[in-house]
């Protein structure tokens, strides 16, 4: 079974992991989020990308849910006694090392998808990890810092501020530029099953889905698609989705996510139990809906939560 995933960092991660449980003979690919890309030092950093190839690969602070285990901070705080920011971003020294590989295979002419392709030679995923574009595409939010309208990179909305102030509009920079990387598309036509995990409907699925050629080819591909709601009794379980969420006029609720997709994305959504009261008013969008437990708290309850999507998918095609 091919099976598609449309992916943002940690909420991803987790899912995939869950889903390899639950698939083991599937062939899966994930179409990673690159609006968090940042120059950082220098470097061309690509959260979301790394957050799915360490967690896969068993390099991930399990705790943090980002970031390499077993991490040190030598460099930035060389790089602060020089007094070289930002510091509000934490690049440890084993992450470091990523970046420099990255940027090296850039400068040298590589394309993104290219050099993921030789960092996750390291790390054996166990997915074909694509970026959803080679071309560079950054995330920036508007907002009002003291009292005067900014647009600032979405890291430093998220990282730094905290989403301590709202977001006014959220811009995928690029995006309508950009190509999606190779393979995706073919990916998507070839799915058995698209999947989109319980990911940053706005910042991470969004921005993949702002890419032209790929909301299309969700759209149009013959699988059936499938979402798990982030949003879990009326907030986001971990970070600050409803801060971006109220940018784009959707409530933090299950069902307004699956509206804001849509009937014409989404053949199936699946809610949290604690939010079944929900699941009539997405079936009333026209997408089928099943509530069932969607907190991620061990591989064993996210295998389970994969394996309701399949079902889900399966009931839908
Ligand atoms: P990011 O790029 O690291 O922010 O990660 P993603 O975009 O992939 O996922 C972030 C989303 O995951 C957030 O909106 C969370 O609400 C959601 N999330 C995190 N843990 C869980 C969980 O256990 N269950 C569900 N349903 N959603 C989760
Ligand atoms: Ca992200």
């Amino acid at each position: 079974m091919r099976i598609v995933v449309l992916a943002g960092g940690i909420g991803g991660a987790r899912f995939l992991r869950g889903l390899k449980s639950a698939a083991p003979d599937a062939d899966i690919t994930v179409i990673g989020n690159t609006g968090d890309d940042i120059h950082l030092f220098g470097l061309k950093v690509c959260p979301d990308l790394d957050t799915v190839m360490y967690t896969l690969g068993g390099g991930i602070d399990e705790e943090q849910g980002w970031g390499r285990a077993d991490e040190s901070f030598t460099v930035k705080e060389e790089l602060a006694a020089y007094g070289v920011g930002p510091g509000w971003f934490g690049l440890g020294d084993r992450d470091f090392a990523t970046h420099i590989v990255r940027t090296q295979m850039i400068s040298a002419g590589y394309p993104l998808s290219a050099v993921t392709e030789a960092l996750c030679d390291r790390w054996q995923p166990g997915v074909r990890l694509l970026p959803m574009s080679d071309d560079r595409v950054e995330t920036h939010v508007a907002v009002t810092l003291d009292g005067e309208k900014r647009v600032i990179h979405f890291q430093e909305y998220w990282v730094r501020l905290r989403a301590s102030v709202d977001a006014e509009a959220v811009v995928p920079v690029g995006a309508e530029q950009a190509v999606p990387a190779p393979g995706v598309l073919e990916a998507l036509a070839e799915a058995d099953v698209i999947l989109f995990p319980p990911s940053n409907p706005v910042v991470s699925v969004g921005t993949i889905l702002a890419v032209p050629g790929i909301r299309e080819a969700v759209a149009a591909a013959a699988a059936p698609v499938v979402g798990l709601s982030p949003i879990v009794g009326g907030a986001p379980v971990r970070g600050m989705a409803d801060k971006v969420l109220a940018a784009v006029g959707v409530e933090a609720t299950a069902a307004a996510v699956a509206r804001h997709y849509g009937g014409g994305l989404l053949d199936g959504w699946l809610v949290d139990t604690a939010d079944a009261d929900a699941v009539a008013e997405v079936e009333a969008a026209g997408i089928a809906c099943r509530a069932v437990p969607l907190m991620m708290t061990d591989v064993e309850a996210t295998a389970a939560m994969a394996r309701a999507a399949l079902e889900l998918a399966e009931a839908v095609r």
